[in-house]
């Protein structure tokens, strides 16, 4: 089962203004930034702005336009940073076994560089 959403996780604040972010997009449903540590030359995270813990509770409850507003957001942001092509990777973790650190959702952009094997 999913944990309660908790309103003092970092993206929350990030989300309320009372952290600072390195903002790349934002719109009605998603907000997108770099990374704090990044992994790969490019390192963003996207999240949806409703209050989701993961892909699990995002998926059961968010409204349509939600789930299509996020979906085309990730995509907006990889389009513009210019990484269909030569290509990109996308990753979400997920709970404990997923080494979930922050609980709210997000979808990790890494791009501008080749990527080999898939788990590190
Ligand atoms: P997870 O392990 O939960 O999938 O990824 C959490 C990510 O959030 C990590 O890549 C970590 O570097 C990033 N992160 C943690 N705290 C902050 C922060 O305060 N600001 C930003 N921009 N990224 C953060």
């Amino acid at each position: 089962a999913t944990a309660p959403y908790d309103d003092t996780n970092i993206f929350a604040q990030i989300l309320r203004g009372e952290l600072p972010c390195k903002k790349v997009y934002e719109d009605e449903f998603a907000l997108a930034f770099h990374d704090i540590a990044p992994q790969a030359p490019i390192h963003i995270l996207v999240i949806p702005k409703g209050r989701y813990v993961g892909w699990d509770d995002f998926a059961a409850k968010a409204g349509e336009a939600e789930i299509v507003g996020f979906v085309r957001a990730v995509g907006h942001v990889a389009r513009e940073q210019g990484l269909p092509t030569p290509g990109y990777r996308l990753l979400v973790n997920v709970g404990q076994h997923g080494h979930q650190m922050v609980p709210h959702l997000h979808v990790h952009l890494f791009g501008g560089q080749q990527f080999h094997h898939m788990l590190v």
